[in-house]
C-alpha cells in the first residue's frame, strides 16, 4: 500500500469516445458508491482511486475510469474495454480506464464464466483471511503490472476471493450482486 499511485501503465486507445451506454450500468455505480461507503476502497498515496468494479458484457467489459471517485461516479467515468494488445488497451468512453485493467481482462480470459470482478484496496483482517481460507499472492508487485498479474493469475483458478499483497482483495462471480454480496459478508464479519 505504500507504492505510490502514478496513473496508468498502458497505453489507451480511444475507438470512440462517446458515453458508455448499457443497462447493467446503474447496478455497477451502485456496487462502487456501497464500495466508498463501506471502506472498501482507500485512496492511494498520491491521490489515487482506492479500487476498481467492473461486469463483462458482449464485447468487451465496462469498467470504472482511471482516478474515478467511486463514492459518485459520473457517465464519463466508466469506460468500455473492447480488446487489448501488448500494452495497448483499446476503448470506448472519455477517459482512460483503470491502471488495472488489464488485470481484469486477463481475469476474464483465464475465468470465463465470471462476469463481474470487484477490487478494493483494503487489506481485510488477519483473522478473516484465515476463517474464510483466503488465497493471498506470494510476492508483492507494482500495481498494474504484468509481474502482479502473473502472481494473480496462479492462485485465482479456483478462488472467488484472494488477496493481492499487501495491496488489496478481489471478488469475482457470475454477476455483479454475487461479487459485491460475497465480499461484503466477509467484512460485515470483520
Ligand atoms: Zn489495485
Amino acid at each position: 500500500m505504500s507504492e505510490k499511485y502514478i496513473g496508468t501503465k498502458f497505453t489507451t486507445n480511444f475507438l470512440s469516445q462517446q458515453p458508455v451506454q448499457h443497462s447493467q450500468i446503474s447496478e455497477l455505480k451502485k456496487w462502487c458508491s456501497i464500495f466508498a461507503q463501506k471502506g472498501l476502497s482507500p485512496a492511494l498515496p498520491g491521490g489515487g482511486f482506492g479500487g476498481n468494479l467492473s461486469f463483462r458484457c458482449s464485447n468487451g467489459f465496462i469498467i470504472t475510469a482511471t482516478g474515478a471517485n467511486l463514492q459518485n461516479i459520473s457517465a464519463s467515468q466508466l469506460v468500455l474495454v473492447k480488446k487489448i494488445k501488448g500494452n495497448t488497451v483499446f476503448v470506448e468512453g472519455k477517459q482512460q480506464p483503470s491502471s488495472e485493467a488489464i488485470l481484469h481482462y486477463a481475469l476474464y480470459t483465464k475465468r470465463p464464466k465470471v462476469n463481474a470482478i470487484f477490487h478494493g484496496h483494503n487489506l481485510l483482517n488477519s483473522k478473516l483471511i484465515s476463517q474464510y481460507n483466503i488465497p493471498i499472492t506470494a510476492k508483492k508487485q507494482p500495481y498494474g503490472s504484468y509481474a502482479q498479474i502473473k502472481e494473480v493469475l496462479k492462485i485465482c483458478a479456483n478462488y472467488d476471493i484472494l488477496l493481492i499483497k499487501q495491496h488489496g482483495f478481489i471478488s469475482m462471480a457470475a454477476n455483479m450482486n454475487s461479487a459485491g454480496k460475497q465480499i461484503l459478508d466477509i467484512i460485515d464479519k470483520g
